[in-house]
């Protein structure tokens, strides 16, 4: 790499990591770098360190502090408002730090830049699974601790970082620490969906409960927002399934429908456990679809999804996502305002909306905010467009700022940060 090109470049330290082909400033890197999922906010850093080690990166830390220089991790990038960028500072690629380092009866110890398939991989052949899972199986173990990770069984377990016995941290001053709830507990609580602010998680000890084998999913389909909502508050009450969501499906007449999608786990017979939970349910009977898979089908099953929105060039286009935590007495009323008159065109045929309860005592996570309130519903209003389409783009930013601003003066929270807010001057939206 020629020198020369940052203030940082004559630098020994820099030069040691630069011959040891560990720094990238090469534009494939640095567009790399600066760019995310979200692909509204593109900030390319100076240059990209690729470690090879947990030493490499606390000594590149320590060169990073002494310079005052932003240090950011980053894995998969799919994160939509630029929080793994670092404008005038280093990027650290940790997607070769994803090594299983050890697994147990009850724990795996893997690299921050694993992936949960790989950790999966692991795992399930041992009969092993972690307890919560995000949607989408291609997001790196750092990526979600360093935000929260939520599933459809965070209803039992928490959020993924509930579920992590020990961390292995590089600190902003490049000192490599291991902390849990009993040594350096702060550091702990900190880095624990503390968007890489607070040090860089380079292994992780993540608890690991029995696997079952095959899945039964239940999509069952509702008319009405607060007979779904209702439902869901039961379900999650009896907490008889293993999985727990819901979706709202928009049509272009207008109408919406209510798509609870539920999944029991089992390994020999269909468990008769939530029969009577499901009698009990409101939703429009024969309109239910009912699939038995095998348990990582079931997990990896927006795989096909991705595939899909790949082969369609909707993957790689803009996503305006706004992602909420609702307080359960003013779910109905946030979710009712947000998705009344809108028609799938709002949220770009990429887009999903997903409104599901969990116990927030489960989540045991500080830097986790959520609202005060017993349940507590993630609301994500996740939206594509094509980033040729500036004012479609726009219009979302700003439809998305109406939902965030309403919805946090009545008690919600943000999750995964704040949204990209639309450019000044922007048109305010109108819903189609
Ligand atoms: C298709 C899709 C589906 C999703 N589904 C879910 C879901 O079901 N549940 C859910 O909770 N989230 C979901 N997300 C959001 C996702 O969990 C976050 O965006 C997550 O941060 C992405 O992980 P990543 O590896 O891409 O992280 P990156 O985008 O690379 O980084 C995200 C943040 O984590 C920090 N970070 C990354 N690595 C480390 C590290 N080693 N140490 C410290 N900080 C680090 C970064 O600095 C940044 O702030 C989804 C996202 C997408 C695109």
């Amino acid at each position: 790499m020629p020198h020369g090109r940052n203030q940082h470049a004559d630098h020994e330290t820099y030069r040691k990591f630069e011959q040891e082909g560990l720094l990238f400033d090469d534009p494939r890197s640095l567009s790399w770098a600066g760019q995310d999922w979200g692909r509204l906010v593109t900030r390319p850093p100076l240059a990209v360190l690729r470690p090879r080690t947990a030493e490499d990166v606390a000594a590149f830390a320590r060169f990073a502090a002494e310079q005052s220089c932003p240090l950011v991790p980053r894995a998969e990038g799919h994160s939509s408002a630029g929080q793994a960028q670092a404008a005038g500072g280093f990027v650290v690629d940790t997607r070769a730090l994803d090594a299983v380092h050890e697994i147990g009866a009850d724990r795996i110890v893997v690299g921050a830049g694993a992936r949960w398939s790989r950790v999966l991989a692991e795992t399930l052949p041992r009969g092993l699974t972690p307890p919560v899972l995000t949607d989408y199986l291609e997001l790196s173990v750092g990526g979600t601790l360093s935000v929260g990770g939520i599933g459809g069984a965070t209803q039992h377990h928490g959020l993924q970082v509930d579920t992590v016995l020990s961390l292995d941290v590089v600190t902003p001053d490049g000192e490599l620490v291991t902390c849990s709830a009993d040594q350096h507990a702060d550091l702990f609580d900190n880095v624990r969906a503390g968007y890489g602010k607070y040090g860089i998680i380079v292994s992780a000890t993540i608890r690991l409960i029995p696997a079952h084998t095959r899945a039964r999913r239940y999509q069952l389909y509702y008319d009405d927002l607060s007979v779904f909502l209702a439902d869901q508050r039961r379900l999650l009450a009896a907490g008889c399934f293993d999985y727990l969501e819901g979706q709202v499906d928009l049509t272009d007449d207008g109408t919406n429908r209510y798509q609870l999608e539920l999944a029991s786990f089992y390994s020999d017979q269909p468990p008769r456990r939530c029969a009577d939970a499901l009698a009990e349910l409101a939703y429009h009977r024969g309109s239910e679809e009912i699939e038995e898979t095998t348990y990582f089908e079931f997990l990896d099953r927006l795989a096909d999804a991705e595939r899909m929105l790949r082969e369609a060039g909707l993957w790689d286009q803009c996503h305006p996502w706004l992602n909420l935590f609702l307080p359960d007495s003013q779910a109905e009323s946030i979710v009712a305002g947000a998705v009344k008159d809108l028609v799938p065109a709002d949220i770009g045929e990429g887009g999903f909306i997903l409104v599901y309860p969990f116990h927030a005592g489960k989540v045991t996570a500080p830097r986790l905010e959520l609202p005060d309130e017993p349940v507590v519903f993630l609301f994500a209003v996740d939206r594509e467009s094509s980033c040729d389409d500036k004012a479609t783009t726009q219009r979302m930013l700003i439809a998305n700022e109406l939902i965030h601003d309403h919805a946090t003066a009545a008690g919600a929270t943000t999750y995964l940060g704040a949204p990209v807010a639309a450019a000044p001057g922007s048109q305010p939206p109108v819903l189609s």
